[in-house]
């Protein structure tokens, strides 16, 4: 038997790396922002804790340059910086990190401090779009800066360099194919889709803007050229819900969806710690036809870093309706979507998603079932997709999911049951529930219903066919029927139900006078009404009588009773 190493050698692994590390060139900008980034907060994390004597953090900012003569792109930072033996630590050990290196170093007090890093790999995406590359570092440390360098083979330069200020900049050559990143709109477009809301300001270029200095009659207004930051460092849902007022919400569901007009109707904040980290805003939007209203999805970010907007697997499907952010470093990413299904950790977030909104729903319900009735046809579409789907969220929404009469009365499901269980049963003594779908079209039948005194219930959203199915197999002794001819025929109303409109006194009277005068076998005489709005009595003729009636032609009218619905 032959044992032995595979070989694995450099030149072989480097073109593959630039090759299939991402699949999405644009992606380099990110990686190499969060190492500025990264950078600038490890310095961050050194003066808090006492660990850089001499050093002021100040407020540093990450700037991005193109320089379109030299086809160079800088992207310049005064963090942390790296010593020579640093740069062959970090930077020539492929998959080597120093961000989780640091974490793993300062693990007690750096754990919230909010480092991107992880893999080691994120540096060499800057290949996909560069011939060569350069670094030149100066390190917090007292030591000369170093300039290292590579054309994209696996030879590398180092020599020292006379950089004074601390921290990085990095430069790339971009190569022939990638000249589009070149361009200040794409690069403005890169920057705003992934960095837009990561902690260190990012400057890219400068802007015009109007000040006014002066008072009164003296107010003068002066254009002034300030950097132009791309970024919000501090985005609503890093924040504590006890810090952030509704407007707060709203202004960043504007900051969010800046093409988005529509007011959202409510939001959820999200903040868990344990046993996983998660953070973020999610929004249940007004429902409106605009399409452009779709491409604004919820957004996914790990440590402010835009990851996606691609939720699925992560959110379970029915909220996918949602809007928002959600953050946590604790979802894998660089892993295929079955995969994130079935991770143990993802499942816990997706739960805890559902379980959060379903609290939220719950509590608006609770503190104001107005507002809760006058979103119900906004929000009905995802509750009762959410019932469908997940048995977890039934169980809550069970309590919250509204079902409108024709009339606009909101019954819950058990205000429902209620409501109906003397007055509307069949044959089998099985609730049932009338629903009409088109108020229009088919109130013929809804009047006919409600005349007999039923509750009829307009239930018009596309799945709701689906809903009913699920709830006559969830709960006991409950059909629904459409509202037609032979589901109003089928209902038995029970006589406790009906409204007695008679004195007893009254009905003492009426009931010798009418024995007196009616035949007992051929017809019935209640002496309740059937509804608020109908007779006081009503005489009824059996069917077999009707017919028969009919047959001999003898009319009706025997009795002038004026108004004598006939019931069968
Ligand atoms: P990761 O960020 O996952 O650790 P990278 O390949 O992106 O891996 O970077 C490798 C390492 O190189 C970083 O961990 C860091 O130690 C170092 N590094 C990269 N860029 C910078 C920078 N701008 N300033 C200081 N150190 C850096
Ligand atoms: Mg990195």
């Amino acid at each position: 038997m032959t044992t032995g190493n595979i070989n694995v050698s450099v030149e072989n692994i480097f073109p593959l790396i630039k090759k299939f590390l991402y699949s999405d060139h644009e992606i380099f900008l990110r990686e190499l922002i969060s190492n500025a980034t990264d950078a600038t907060l490890k310095l961050k994390h050194l003066t808090n804790i006492g660990e850089a004597p001499g050093v002021e953090y100040g407020n540093p900012v990450i700037e991005v340059k193109v320089d379109k003569e030299g086809k160079k792109l800088h992207i310049i930072d005064h963090g942390i910086g790296m010593t020579a033996d640093e740069v062959q630590k970090y930077i020539n050990e492929v998959a080597f990190s120093g961000a989780e290196e640091f974490l793993e170093k300062y693990k007690d007090s750096a754990k919230d401090s909010g480092i991107i890093g992880h893999f080691g790999l994120g540096f060499y995406s800057a290949f996909m779009v560069a011939n060569t590359v350069e670094i030149i570092t100066k390190s917090y440390k007292d030591e000369p800066a170093s300039h290292w360098s590579c054309d994209g083979s696996p030879k590398y330069s180092l020599e020292q360099a006379d950089k004074k200020e601390r921290g990085t900049e990095i430069i790339l050559h971009i190569n022939k194919d990638s000249e589009e990143f070149l361009d200040d709109a794409k690069i403005t477009q890169l920057l705003t889709k992934y960095n837009k809301f990561m902690p260190i300001p990012i400057k890219f270029g400068t802007k015009e803007e109007t000040k006014t200095t002066g008072q009164g009659d003296n107010a003068k207004e002066e254009k002034i050229t300030v950097d132009n930051i791309i970024n919000n460092p501090d985005p609503a849902w890093t924040k504590q819900p006890a810090d952030l007022k509704e407007e707060d919400y709203k202004n960043f569901y504007r900051e969010l969806y800046p093409m988005q007009f529509e007011e959202p109707l409510f939001h959820i904040h999200l903040n868990v710690d344990y046993p996983f980290n998660l953070t973020g805003i999610l929004y249940f939007p007004k429902l409106s036809n605009d399409m452009s209203m779709q491409k604004d999805r919820i957004q996914l970010y790990q440590n402010q870093v835009f990851v996606t907007d691609n939720v699925e697997g992560i959110v379970p499907e029915f909220l996918t309706m949602l809007k928002g952010v959600i953050d946590s470093p604790d979802i894998p990413l660089n892993v295929s979507r079955s995969y994130l299904q079935a991770d143990g950790n993802v499942k816990k977030i997706s739960s805890y998603i559902t379980r959060k909104v379903a609290d939220k729903l719950k509590s608006i319900f609770n503190e104001n079932r107005e507002d809760f009735e006058k979103k119900w046809n906004d929000i009905k579409i995802v509750i009762e997709y959410g019932m469908l789907s997940e048995d977890k969220f039934f169980e809550k929404a069970d309590k919250f999911a509204l079902y409108p009469t024709v009339d606009g009365t909101y019954y819950t499901f058990e205000e429902l049951q209620e409501k109906i269980k003397d007055g509307q049963t069949d044959k089998d003594n099985k609730l049932v529930i009338l629903y009409a779908s088109d108020k229009d079209a088919q109130h013929t039948y809804i009047n006919e219903a409600k005349e007999r005194g039923y509750e009829v219930l307009l239930l018009d959203s596309p799945i709701v066919s689906h809903l009913l199915q699920k709830l006559e197999t969830s709960k006991e002794n409950i059909s629904f029927a459409r509202v037609d001819a032979d589901s109003i025929d089928n209902l038995i109303k029970k006589d406790d139900e009906k409204i007695s409109k008679l004195s007893e006194e009254e009905k003492e009277t009426l009931k010798t006078t009418l024995d007196e005068v009616i035949p007992k076998e051929k017809f019935t005489v209640q002496l309740e009404a059937l509804d608020s709005n109908a007779s006081p009595f009503t005489i009824t003729q059996p069917e077999f009588m009707r017919r028969m009636k009919e047959m001999s032609a003898t009319g009706g009218g025997m009795f002038g009773m004026g108004n004598m619905p006939e019931m069968y």
